[in-house]
């Protein structure tokens, strides 16, 4: 009996850099030992791929909702509703999402300075004390503040749609060691917005229970909020495809986006959207789900983790981990198994190192397809330059270029649309 075609996306977030002098004028990649990525390449197709349309924050949100196969024109309403759809948090359609970070402000030269956006990557039993003990003080009829995995976090503020219409907000992680006061929320209800941080900071200062501030070390003293919009209106994957599918991965964005997709989310233990994530779990949870759906959405936040911290080694290490524990897992098992499957792989944006932030610069790509009988309508192969290994360079050499990043999906979905 044939076996169906199965269906992977793998996403090494951040992964794609610049060439760097300390590496001797290679990327990350390009210095990273990549076997499984080079094979690929070798049987692929490689080329470029925009997930960023021009004139949008290269986000991850963005990004990664072009990688879901949507237009993020036309889908984004901003990134906390995504991450509140991933938690469960049911919104209205007055009602307004903020990304909570929990984050250490700091001092340099008498000004306050974003001193780490993650708040020392604080342990995620450790932040829900925090958010309850903000919850405590804080919420009312309006607002309430959700727990999420280590500092990330959501806040719900209900019918404020039109009153923040138009209120500016900052990444606190394109902000690193910079003073704050000018990345303040700006614009209409700015006022509220800050003022809520200001009591958030207050009450972290001195509310806490004396267990939790021990264990805090002063690695978190304050919340951070941005990212705002409204509950986004997505179709699923099912609706527009007839496929259904599985999210991988430890952050609650790509879960908040796979369940808007309609895509159910697995969880895999040990994964924790950080360096020592469980490259290998996230692969067998994977292979698991896909005995049981046809389309499997695995996101590794890793290089981009490495990449904000400006972690040279730790980015290296990162791709080299995707490869040899994600990708090895994937096609080794795949292989024995004789199963039929079509994946991409890619970063969602590059994170260069130089800059510590993410880049709408267009991402390398590679689509495989075992049995190898990949020619997606659209996509020419044309006389494209074959590359024997993945990454920055080989991908732009070839010459395949997709501008419009979301329709990378049908893409690999060929033959079920077609
Ligand atoms: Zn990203």
């Amino acid at each position: 009996m044939n076996q169906p075609m199965k269906y992977i996306i793998a996403v090494a977030d951040g992964m794609a850099d610049e060439p760097l002098a300390a590496l001797g004028g290679r990327t990350p990649i390009q210095t990273a030992r990549t076997p499984y990525m080079d094979l690929l390449a070798r049987g692929g197709l490689v080329g470029l791929l925009r997930t960023v349309p021009p004139g949008m924050p290269p986000g991850s949100d963005v990004a990664n909702l072009s990688l879901f196969g949507y237009p993020p024109l036309e889908c984004y309403t901003g990134r906390a509703p995504l991450e509140a759809a991933s938690m469960g948090i049911q919104m209205g359609p007055e009602d307004l999402a903020f990304r909570c970070n929990l984050v250490r402000l700091g001092e340099t030269g008498g000004q306050e300075v974003m001193a780490d956006y993650s708040g020392g990557g604080i342990a995620t039993s450790l932040a829900r004390q925090c958010i309850q003990a903000l919850n405590e003080r804080l919420a009312d009829s309006r607002i309430s503040l959700h727990p999420g995995v280590s500092y990330r976090h959501v806040l719900l503020w209900k019918e404020a749609r039109r009153q923040f219409d138009g209120l500016k907000t900052t990444p606190p992680h394109d902000i690193t060691d910079q003073p704050v006061q000018s990345f303040l929320p700006q614009g209409p209800g700015s006022d509220e917005v800050r003022q809520l941080m200001e009591q958030a900071r207050k009450i972290l200062a001195s509310c806490l229970p004396p267990s939790v501030s021990a264990h805090l070390e002063g690695k978190t003293n304050s919340i951070w909020l941005w990212g705002q919009g409204p509950a986004p209106r997505m179709s699923t994957l099912v609706e527009r495809f007839g496929i259904r599918g599985v999210t991988v991965c430890a952050v609650d964005l790509i879960k908040g986006l796979g369940r808007c997709a309609g895509l159910e989310a697995v969880e895999v233990e040990g994964a924790t959207g950080d360096l020592d994530t469980n490259y290998r779990g996230k692969a067998s949870a994977v292979l698991k789900a896909l005995e049981d759906v046809d389309f499997a959405f695995l996101h590794v936040e890793a290089p981009d983790e490495a990449s904000h911290r400006g972690d040279l080694r730790a980015k290296v290490e990162a791709i080299e981990r995707f490869d040899a524990e994600v990708l090895a897992t994937l096609y080794e098992r795949l292989k024995a198994s004789g199963t039929p499957y079509r994946m991409l792989l890619c970063p969602d944006h590059p994170t260069p190192l130089r800059t510590r932030t993410h880049s709408e610069v267009p991402v390398p790509f590679l689509l495989f397809s075992r049995p190898a009988i990949f020619a997606p309508k659209g996509l020419s192969r044309g006389p494209l330059r074959p590359v024997d290994s993945f990454d920055e360079a080989s991908a732009a050499s070839t010459g395949l270029f997709v501008e419009q990043g979301h329709r990378i999906l049908e893409f690999l979905l060929q033959s079920v649309v077609s």
